[in-house]
């Protein structure tokens, strides 16, 4: 049986944990903190109430509202609103995966359906009245995060982002995790750089993101996305908590994402930890053996210590994350990052969270598409299939999508190459009216 953690959910449905708990408390579930499961039906029951009350408080306050109202009889496919609001289906089928809702095009209309394309396209969409009342329920799951779809769960790598104020030792220790447990072991000693790295301890495997962790957590955030597991959060012991370490904690609390702590630069002669674990104790993590429950591992990112020991704690986290995916789904992901290479064209590196990509699969992101023409992992090597879990570079693209856009696969060519050109022509209609001062982020903001 699927299980959402409390925290997951209050992310989908943007609330903080504790208004959420307070929900859960209304409702009658049982939830000792944002770390308990529900199950998906629970968690199901849960969302609709959410959103029926949200529903309920927005008609209240916008029934001024001068959009065109639009009435849609229940029971109609999301093709069949297309056409009533004139938008091409794979549109917004689209804004719909923008939303991080995967529904096809042929899928029933629901109520979050309904506020979506509204939102989108500026309409006031309503139930008509005189149409029959929709007994069957259309299977629509809107979460933003890929969580447990599928009948063959099996355990994932956990997908590590280390964070921390500047200077405090992050890409130094990503680079001695890597040299001592990646290099090593493959011929030639040199890996390709593709954002993100995949190493090996005690049998299991953890996946490290490159990203700093703030970039990885705001541009994957802005848009919903959310890809990381575990936080490695590095603080230097000869300098404690500064301005960057308290954003991160911050960042990985707002995302529930659990936080082990990496005391760093223990082979300095002014190395203080228990300055460290007090400063971290004021901004509520309190460590473990000060009767806390957050991990600390003193480490030193230059000589090597410990970083055997804080890997082993990154695996026991995941151990107790359960963290697990369907490689047997459709296979759906996030972009890491991406550039256009000189070369090769349009190049990302995609985080494969749920399902097996394989070259020559068409996806589908918000402002690119393609037909894969070839994957590459970590080491430069060449894959036919990635699965949950992997980082890779793909090529084949027809732009260069940004970082937190997610992916889909496409059955048909055609749909990816539609619903991207039906958002060109709006781009450029939106470029047109645009005022010389207009931002970029404005400019994304119309579209
Ligand atoms: P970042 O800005 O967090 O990525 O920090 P860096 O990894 O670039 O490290 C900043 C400086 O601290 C560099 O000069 C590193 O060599 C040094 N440094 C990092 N980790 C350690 C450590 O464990 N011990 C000592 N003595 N220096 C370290
Ligand atoms: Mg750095």
């Amino acid at each position: 049986m699927s299980k959402i953690r409390v925290y997951e959910l209050a992310k989908m449905l943007e609330m903080s944990n504790k208004d959420l708990m307070e929900v859960l408390e209304d409702l009658g579930v049982e939830a000792k903190s944002h770390m308990s499961s529900l199950d998906v039906d629970t968690a199901q029951m849960v969302e609709d109430s959410v959103k029926a009350k949200d529903k309920k408080n927005s008609t209240e306050e916008d029934s001024s509202s001068d959009r065109p109202s639009i009435k849609v009889s229940k029971g109609s496919s999301v093709k069949e609103l297309a056409e009533i609001i004139d938008v091409p289906a794979s549109d917004a089928v689209k804004a719909l995966i923008n939303k991080g809702m995967m529904i096809p095009a042929s899928a029933q209309v629901d109520d979050s359906v309904l506020s979506v394309l509204s939102e989108v396209y500026e309409l006031d969409l309503e139930w008509s009245d005189d149409s029959p009342e929709v007994v069957e329920d259309a299977p629509l799951k809107t979460f933003k995060k890929p969580i447990l779809r599928g009948e063959n769960l099996k355990p994932r790598a956990p997908i590590v982002t280390v964070m921390g104020h500047v200077d405090h030792g992050k890409t130094t220790l990503l680079d001695t995790i890597r040299n001592t447990n990646i290099t090593a072991r493959e011929a030639g000693g040199i890996t390709q750089h593709i954002g993100a790295s995949r190493v090996h301890h005690e049998g299991k495997d953890i996946v490290f993101l490159d990203t700093p962790g703030h970039a990885a957590f705001t541009s994957m955030r802005a848009r919903g996305a959310q890809c990381t597991d575990i936080a490695i959060l590095v603080v230097a012991a000869d300098d404690g908590v500064m301005p960057q370490t308290m954003e991160a904690i911050s960042h990985a609390k707002a995302a529930g994402v659990p936080i082990i702590v990496a005391v760093n630069k223990m082979d300095k002669p002014a190395a203080n930890p228990d300055r460290v674990k007090q400063q971290l104790s004021d901004h509520g993590l309190i460590p473990e053996d000060w009767g806390g429950d957050t991990i600390m591992v003193h480490v030193s990112a230059k000589s090597g210590e410990n970083i055997d020991q804080l890997l082993e704690m990154i695996l026991l986290v995941a151990e107790m994350e359960e963290l697990k995916a369907d490689p047997t789904v459709s296979p759906e992901g996030v972009v890491i990052e991406a550039e256009l290479d000189k070369g090769k064209g349009a190049v990302a590196t995609v985080l494969v969270q749920q399902g097996t990509l394989k070259k020559g699969d068409i996806i589908l992101m918000e402002s690119s598409w393609g037909k894969i023409r070839a994957m590459i992992n970590a080491s430069g090597k060449q894959l036919k299939s990635a699965g949950p879990s992997t980082a890779v570079e793909i090529l084949g693209l027809s732009d260069v999508p940004q970082p937190g856009e997610r992916f889909i696969k496409v059955d048909a060519e055609k749909e990816a190459r539609d619903s991207i050109s039906a958002k060109d022509q709006k781009r450029r209609e939106v470029a047109n009216q645009m005022s010389p001062r207009m931002t970029l982020e404005e400019l994304y903001s119309k579209m």
